[in-house]
């Protein structure tokens, strides 16, 4: 698998750092693991960290009962929430026409009551695609009364080689704003990997976060613990938001986004494991399977190219060329000719692609198999679409006489600007 791809991309990551990205990185998406809030906040909790009591249900039934033993043993109130991996659920409206996520209330019947309106419909935010995403489970919480939210996450950030602490005394629901209008809300501190995070650092966070008296050292505890837990499950990002305070005085920490690095999965396995692969894109997990890296997007060209500088480049180009990429299909360094079979079955199963381009620098891929794969393609497979293919490098002339004798309607494009232009040609503006 192309790690580089993976890297050069983001998905959730917060939105705080969507500003200023280079316009590849904020359209393509990450494909570091993502966990549910649920299973992240069972990581936290195991890290002796902060976190409210909580069930998981997936029937409005078991709802029921989850929050009567919650109120039984003494929670004043619940907080009823959806189980997607996308942020912004508290903004959110479901298929079934229910505003709302996130939903506060201290009777178990209006707990199963709101979860017949929430499991197995779509819930929409501002970071799920256009229809949503079903929701199959719920969380069902002990709700505190929070007196203030502040925004906390750490991250690892290539801009300071190395983990980043970022923060702000106005957290909660709309973070991005914050970030977008007032720009000086926002705190940030690198840690020293080498040395780790110092007490001084935490409390300077604590303080920047608004903590005041003795829960500016319970919060510095909290932004150590987190560090702790960031650093020991390979975490890219644990972002916080709200980082709370309650009435009584507690931090807490209310929601939980956690990423973790796909290049670290042989040594976290019971976290890779949890990975349900229920929200992600057949497509995706179908290219995963077949050794291949598949990213859709919104447009309608399909790109089949290899390694990820090549997958930004070409992106880039055909947007300049007033065109727009429907996927990137990554084939890899070692790729053989039933890959490129399969890669093109792929691509081709998404309703949205109306021209493909191959775009392929033969460095160690040898032009020769990716020539066999379209023509094997070109023959079983029912192309509807104009095809346009650009090669270069090893056996680049055996390759164009491959595709040239095989007699199928093939562009074949001289260069990198010529194979964008062609393309973009094809498809109705
Ligand atoms: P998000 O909208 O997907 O980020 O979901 P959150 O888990 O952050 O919840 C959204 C909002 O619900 C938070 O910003 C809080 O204002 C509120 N909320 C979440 N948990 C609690 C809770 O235990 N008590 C109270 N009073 N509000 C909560
Ligand atoms: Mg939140």
């Amino acid at each position: 698998m192309s790690g580089s791809l993976r890297n050069l991309v983001t998905k959730r990551c917060p939105s705080l750092f969507r500003h200023g990205l280079h316009p590849s990185v904020v359209q393509m998406q990450r494909r570091c693991l993502n966990l549910q809030e649920h299973q992240s906040k069972k990581l936290m909790h195991d890290f002796e960290i902060n976190v409210q009591r909580f069930h998981v249900a997936e029937t409005p039934s078991d709802a029921h009962t989850a929050a009567k033993s919650l109120m039984e043993s003494n929670a004043k109130e619940l907080v009823l929430k959806a189980m997607i991996l996308a942020g912004g659920r508290g903004h959110g409206t479901f298929s079934s026409g229910l505003k709302s996520g996130v939903h506060l209330t201290d009777d178990p019947q209006r707990v199963e009551n709101l979860c017949k309106d929430m499991l197995g419909y779509n819930l929409v935010t501002k970071q799920t695609p256009k229809d949503g995403v079903k929701v199959n489970k719920v969380m069902v919480a002990e709700a505190y009364t929070i007196a203030r939210e502040t925004y906390f996450a750490i991250l690892m950030d290539r801009g300071y080689n190395g983990p980043v602490m970022v923060g702000s005394p106005a957290g909660g629901m709309d973070i991005e704003d914050v970030a977008e209008k007032t720009p000086h809300l926002i705190f940030k501190d690198p840690i020293d990997i080498n040395t780790g995070i110092q007490d001084s650092q935490a409390l300077k966070m604590a303080k920047n976060l608004g903590f005041a008296g003795e829960k500016q050292a319970a919060a510095a505890e909290q932004i150590k613990r987190l560090y702790t837990l960031f650093i020991d499950v390979d975490a890219t990002q644990v972002e916080i938001n709200p980082f709370g305070e309650t009435r009584e005085g507690q931090v807490v920490c209310f929601d939980a986004k956690l990423n973790f690095d796909d290049n670290a999965a042989f040594r976290q396995k019971n976290i890779f494991e949890m990975d349900d692969k229920t929200e992600s894109d057949t497509r995706e997990v179908d290219a995963t399977d077949h050794g291949l890296n598949y990213i859709a997007m919104d447009g309608n060209i399909a790109c089949l190219v290899n390694g990820a500088g090549l997958a930004m480049a070409t992106m880039d180009i055909i947007q300049h060329c007033g065109g727009t990429p429907a996927n990137f299909l990554d084939l890899g360094g070692g790729v053989q000719e039933h890959q490129v079979f399969h890669a093109f079955k792929i691509v081709l199963s998404d309703p949205k692609v109306k021209a493909i381009l191959v775009n392929i620098f033969g460095g160690i891929v040898d032009c020769k198999i990716i020539a066999n794969g379209i023509v094997k393609a070109g023959k079983e497979l029912d192309i509807k679409y104009p095809l346009v293919v650009r090669l270069e490098g090893m056996n680049v002339e055996a390759a164009k006489q491959i595709l040239k004798d095989s007699n199928l309607p093939i562009t074949s494009a001289d260069d990198f600007g010529d194979a964008a232009r062609k393309v973009v040609a094809c498809v109705p503006s």
